[in-house]
């Protein structure tokens, strides 16, 4: 008779898995509590659907953090053998200026995730709507909530795909901590990543910097340095260029109580260039008006310098530049775990084998956002998901 693997959740990693366990050796069964599979692929997919990206491998892995559990599993199945499979499965894709792969154009999320399910269904997977998982009986079989009660379910391998805790609405509410706990596993809780960050702007600034974006600037925190945009909102920050530095802030706020982060407002330009520039300017227009011509600045950079500088500072060339490309920001909180696009916490690394089996559960695996490990936005958080998942799958299916 052929063994029994129940898949418990119905995310990205699921969906992965779901493909690739082998069908002939195993009957393999998804349980997921919605009516639908991968509610949160869709949602990742609203603003354009950023499957992975198209960094060489060792750029590419160093983007986790940590990174080391998974290098096995990414140099078995790489973004390019993600891309691959994805044409195999008939949905091309395309490298965008940033590098992030996505579908080529006309490919809506819902294509990708219907060729997904064709794919699964094809290898005759069983799924199961509705079926919540609440718990483990005493000989750790999973017991769901069905709309026709309460179901213990015996298999010979569990995998549980329960994704992370941001975005509830998508299903994935990180409500299952105490069910690992109550079995002997350490849980850590759940903090946000990818997330807004809070800054306490000055009251009398932020109507006129709310909702403008800061284009082309680096922002560093403790050594990690990144390039890119970020976006002011009432709240504080958001946006690619700090998402990636999640680790490092939520460090220091909590070893600290917040996080410093120092950003460069011009950082393609060197400081003596930009003293230069603006040295000897003309006299016959204003001189704000006029550093900003010199430096091409925008209305709200100007707006941050002069609320974070005294007149005597603005006007001196060597200072302003100094403010200019050392721009220093606290950041006092992260943003609600709800509203964050991942989030880290979970099951502990310490607590699974190379194999992403529990340690104190044989037979039992864990893979995806349920693990706690932080990746930054630009298809690296999809990628790894996937990338566990097939691992996962040749592991199983190479099995005696
Ligand atoms: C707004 C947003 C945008 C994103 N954009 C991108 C992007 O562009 N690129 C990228 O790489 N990543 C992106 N992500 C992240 C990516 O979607 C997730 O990292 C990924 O979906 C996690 O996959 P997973 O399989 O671990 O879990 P999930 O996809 O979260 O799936 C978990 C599943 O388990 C089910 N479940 C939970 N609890 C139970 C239970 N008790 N019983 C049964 N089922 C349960 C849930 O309903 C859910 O279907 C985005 C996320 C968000 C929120």
């Amino acid at each position: 008779m052929k063994k029994s693997i129940s898949i418990v959740g119905g995310g990205a990693s699921a969906l992965m898995l779901g493909c690739e366990l082998d069908s002939e050796k195993y009957s393999v069964s998804i349980f997921e509590k919605n009516t639908a599979l991968g509610r949160k692929f869709l949602i990742a997919g609203d603003g354009g659907l950023n499957l992975t990206h198209s960094e060489k491998a060792d750029k590419f892995i160093s983007r986790y953090t940590p990174r080391e559990f998974l290098i096995p599993a990414f140099r078995f199945f790489s973004n390019e053998d993600l891309i691959a499979w994805f044409n195999d499965l008939g949905i091309d894709t395309f490298i965008g200026s940033s590098g992030r792969v996505f579908p080529i154009k006309g490919i809506k999320p819902i294509d990708v995730l219907t060729a997904i399910e064709q794919k699964i269904i094809k290898n005759k997977v069983a799924i199961n709507f509705k079926h919540e998982l609440i718990g483990f009986s005493d000989d750790n079989d999973v017991i769901f909530k069905t709309p026709s009660g309460n179901k213990n379910v015996v298999s010979d391998i569990v995998i549980f795909c329960l994704g992370g805790a941001s975005w509830p609405v998508s299903g994935s509410k990180g409500d299952w901590l105490n069910f690992f706990t109550n079995k002997n596993i350490s849980t850590k809780p759940f903090q946000a990543s990818n997330c807004s960050f809070k800054v306490d702007w000055p009251k009398d600034i932020i109507k006129a910097i709310e909702g403008k974006p800061l284009k082309n600037v680096s922002i560093s925190c403790g050594k990690k340095i990144y390039f890119g945009e970020i976006v002011i909102t009432s709240f504080g920050l958001e946006g690619s260029g700090i998402y990636s530095l999640s680790p490092e802030i939520r460090n220091e706020i909590e070893n600290f109580g917040s996080a410093k982060i120092v950003i460069d407002l011009k950082p393609k330009v060197s400081v003596d260039e930009l003293v230069k520039r603006i040295s000897n300017i003309s006299k016959k227009i204003s001189y704000t008006e006029n550093i900003a011509k010199q430096l091409n600045l925008n209305k709200t950079q100007i707006i941050l310098l002069k609320a974070k500088m005294s007149k005597n500072e603005f006007l001196d060339p060597i200072k302003f530049v100094n403010n200019l490309k050392n721009f220093e920001i606290s950041i006092s909180e992260l943003g609600p775990i709800a509203d964050a696009i991942s989030t880290v916490g979970g099951i502990p690394l310490t607590e699974i084998t190379e194999a992403f089996e529990l340690k104190k559960l044989k037979n039992k695996f864990v893979v995806g956002e349920m693990l706690d490990y932080d990746a930054p936005t630009g298809g690296y958080l999809l990628q790894s998901c996937f990338t566990m998942g097939k691992f996962l799958a040749n592991y199983l299916n190479k099995l005696d």
